[in-house]
């Protein structure tokens, strides 16, 4: 599989030189054209060749002729070359036959029998094999028969709370207006430390050397497991609030705009504001509740969600402090349930002070 993910970035990235080459003399290259002059005049030049699927480079050159085309039409950057040992991939198909996979074990052509970690039930056309931190992972597009019992399908679930403001925050990860408080995911900053242990230990390897490629892929893993974590810890908190409440109200945060201020790039960054959208937003739908997202502009860490005072809340200031009212609340759940508010179905506007909002924590 190596050998073809390597076969296949060759193929890519004579393409591409060619490509910019014939473009530069003023010719239109596309990936047809390509296809035929490697393989009338570049493949018989090459011996090893012989011994790879011949999809691998019709699939490199296909690939090569979209990503001009996303260039062209403005939705990507100019294609690349590739380097060895990033996002390393193939693709190949059954010549036409369909491709079956069933159960632990896989004929796939050419390569011959592959094991996974995971059933898979499927028929497709195609597959993308690529690495990702020295595992292999096969991609495919299936048909699934739909059936009232399919995961995907929409079912209602019962509420138990109405409508709910959520506040993402940047000490915790997200603050409920019912008081609830998801905490940041923590394994992340042990993880960072031996993120940075093993990029030290990198930096110390010869380049290419043997134990430099075995770093590389130490390293790898450890960032694909910090991946993991905050993806798992994002999941688990938009089905929790998809699934419970009827109305979910969030805030839309100008994240470029945040990201300029670099003390809160970080943890924005990390926590994936507009995954936190995109997952709400198909999930609440799948749940049968709603999403409700507040214009930027509403001042929801301004306002006194007991009077509707507004006053300055810098960053540093955690407690919202009423001068008018008197109330004394947690800047997160404060923000929170202003948003509940916003969408004019307020039940019972607190009283409650910062010392309550850690009671309903959870993780
Ligand atoms: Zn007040």
């Amino acid at each position: 599989m190596a050998q073809h993910a390597g076969y296949s970035r060759w193929c890519y990235n004579w393409g591409l030189s060619l490509w910019n080459a014939a473009y530069k003399d003023g010719y239109k290259p596309n990936a047809r054209k390509l296809r035929k002059v490697f393989t009338n005049h570049t493949k018989p030049l090459y011996p090893w060749m012989k011994n790879l699927s011949s999809k691998v480079y019709q699939y490199a050159f296909i690939n090569l002729g979209e990503a001009f085309k996303r260039f062209f039409q403005g939705l990507g950057k100019r294609p690349r070359f590739k380097k060895k040992g990033k996002s390393d991939s193939f693709t190949i198909d059954n010549c036409g036959k369909p491709i079956e996979l069933n159960g632990w074990s896989h004929k796939l052509p050419f390569i011959g029998i592959v094991k996974t970690y995971e059933p898979i039930e499927a028929t497709t056309q195609k597959i993308t094999i690529s690495r990702q931190a020295g595992d292999w992972y096969l991609s495919c597009r299936g048909e699934r028969p739909f059936a009232p019992t399919n995961e995907f399908t929409p079912t209602s679930t019962p509420k138990t709370t109405e409508v709910v403001g959520v506040d993402l925050g940047i000490k915790t990860l997200a603050t409920l207006s019912t008081g609830e408080v998801f905490e940041s995911v923590k394994p992340y900053k042990k993880a960072q430390n031996r993120l940075a242990k093993l990029q030290r230990q990198l930096s110390r390897k010869v380049k290419h050397s043997s134990n430099w490629y075995k770093a590389v892929v130490k390293l790898a893993k450890q960032h694909r497991r910090v991946a993991n974590i905050r993806r798992d810890a994002l999941n688990k908190l938009t089905t929790y609030l998809a699934k419970n409440h009827g109305i979910v109200v969030i805030e839309d945060l100008n994240v470029s705009g945040m990201l300029a201020n670099h003390k809160l790039a970080k943890s924005i960054a990390d926590q994936g504001f507009y995954e936190f959208r995109r997952q709400l937003e198909y999930k609440c739908q799948c749940y049968g509740g709603e999403l409700v997202v507040v214009d930027r502009f509403f001042p929801s860490s301004k306002t006194c969600s007991s009077c509707g005072h507004v006053q300055d809340m810098p960053l540093n200031i955690r407690t919202y402090d009423c001068p008018e009212c008197g109330l004394s609340i947690d800047r997160d759940l404060n923000a929170s349930i202003n948003l509940r508010n916003a969408v004019g179905l307020t039940v019972n506007a607190c009283g409650r002070s910062a010392a309550d909002s850690s009671g309903g924590s959870r993780k």
